[in-house]
């Protein structure tokens, strides 16, 4: 049964009471149906580590449905239940969800090259997991409730900080494990384990990575790519040979490192200027990675990661108009504010930042720290509805005024609402002048 201790203590530590209370209510209709419930993985290892997660994942020794099912209906919440793996999902109102998996009582088929063991179903469920750390429970049944079960020694991994993997064909299972142990080391700190290291080395050497598919691959990367800081993450990956299958000429040397730290610090710039406005920041070291590649190399990386059309294309974009933006700023690095605005306006803030930390030049910094900071939200006070109260008659001239009368504000040549209607007006002028000028002309021809 493993070793098991009561860490009641460390939950009403840990945990808001109204989530202890639902862990114990939990238990208790399990109790009710005659089923074992226990939480399970990362959850419980956050909760060992005193991080915050309430990303609650249980496993039920049961009926995992009919388990969701009754629970919803207690306690009036919505069940969402996948018949094909056993698994539902309970959704409270306050965007908080618990996980239920079914560790089916029955008799496991399991792959024949792993050794036949004897399991009562919870530790056959926790046995299918990544590493050590990840598989701590925590008995919910009354009778039980609070008591740690540690099969595989998680928590002598988590005091030593190490990530270990339960078994030998671990990552031949499944080698996105490659990347979860290397994501999780430096989430936490922890050190992969000597064994482990050397098994992950050679998953890499018998081209494990390259039998990944492109999107599970995709998808792991990115989870890297979204930690707090993904540089020593990717620094890893390059030292376990990661990166090279992915891409030979992917490599991290100092100008790959010094553009991922030039990244991290832009986006903590961004993060502490603009607090509330969400950023993807995945991306902008994604682009980093991508952005030293060569043309052919872009594209086959493009292919093996399997991204959608769109995504291609709109990095294709991004590199090219960046270029194209930076010699601009090279050639003219003085640009009034109306030129910084067309020129930075039709990236998304990610490609901006991208762009911002690829730039040694003090002025192209400058002038988008002043985008993000004074342009990007500018706008002209008068609208379409304006113009036409003017009595200028509708047409494609509107925008032409709009977009001059935003230049106009944007430089500071106007500064009111009466000033901008000013400017409208001898806009309006101008172009019914040069249009009659040009029919004139016409009919002059
Ligand atoms: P995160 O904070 O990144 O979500 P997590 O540990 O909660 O971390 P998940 O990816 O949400 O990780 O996975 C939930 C649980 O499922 C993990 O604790 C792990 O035990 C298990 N798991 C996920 N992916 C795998 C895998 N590839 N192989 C084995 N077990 C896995």
């Amino acid at each position: 049964w493993g070793r098991r201790k009561n860490i009641t203590s460390v939950l009403a530590e840990q945990l808001p009471r109204d989530i202890i209370e639902l862990l114990r209510r939990l238990g208790e209709l399990g109790e009710e149906l005659g089923y074992k419930v226990y939480a399970v993985g990362g959850f419980i290892r956050d909760l060992l580590l005193r991080r915050p997660n309430l990303d609650i994942d249980i496993v039920v020794e049961g009926d995992g449905i009919t388990f969701a099912k009754a629970f919803a209906e207690r306690a009036g919440i919505r069940a969402r239940c996948h018949k094909k793996f056993n698994t539902a999902v309970l959704i409270f109102d306050d965007n908080l969800k618990v996980d239920v998996a079914t560790a089916r009582l029955e008799y496991y088929q399991y792959p024949a090259a792993l050794p036949v063991v004897q399991f009562g179903s919870l530790k056959m469920d926790l046995y299918r997991r990544d590493f050590t750390i990840n598989t701590l429970a925590l008995a919910l049944n009354p009778d039980e409730f609070g008591q740690l079960i540690d099969f595989f020694g998680g928590q002598r991994d988590i005091k030593e900080k190490a990530i270990r993997v339960l078994h030998n064909l671990s990552f031949v299972e499944d080698p996105t494990r490659i990347l979860r142990a290397i994501r999780f080391e430096q989430r936490f700190g922890f050190r992969v384990g000597k064994q482990t290291a050397s098994l992950i080395r050679h998953a890499v050497k018998i081209g494990l990575i390259e039998r990944l598919g492109g999107q599970r691959l995709f998808h792991e990367i990115q989870h890297i790519l979204m930690e707090e800081d993904p540089v020593p993450a990717i620094r890893r990956m390059a030292e376990f040979g990661v990166l090279g299958v992915i891409c030979p000429s992917v490599c991290f040397d100092a100008k790959a490192e010094e553009t991922l730290l030039q990244i991290k610090e832009v986006l903590s710039w961004y993060e502490l200027s603009f607090l509330d406005e969400p950023l993807e920041s995945w991306w902008v070291y994604f682009l980093g990675l991508l952005s030293r590649l060569p043309h052919k190399d872009l594209q086959k990386v493009m292919e093996r990661l399997d991204l959608a059309q769109n995504m291609r294309e709109r990095i294709a974009w991004t590199f090219q108009r960046v270029n194209q933006v930076l010699g601009d700023f090279l050639r003219l690095p003085h640009q009034r504010p109306s030129a910084i605005y067309r020129a930075l306006q039709p990236f998304r803030p990610e490609e901006i930042l991208f762009m911002m930390a690829t730039t040694q030049r003090e002025e192209v910094r400058r002038a988008i720290s002043h985008y993000f900071h004074r342009y990007r939200h500018v706008q002209p006070e008068i609208r379409g509805r304006d113009l036409k109260e003017m009595g200028i008659p509708p047409g494609p001239v509107y925008a032409k005024i709009l977009n001059r009368i935003l230049d106009a504000r944007l430089n500071g040549e106007v500064r009111s609402r009466e000033e901008e209607a000013a400017l409208a007006r001898r806009l309006a002028w101008r172009e019914l002048e040069a249009g009659e000028g040009k029919e004139s002309h016409v009919h002059g021809s």
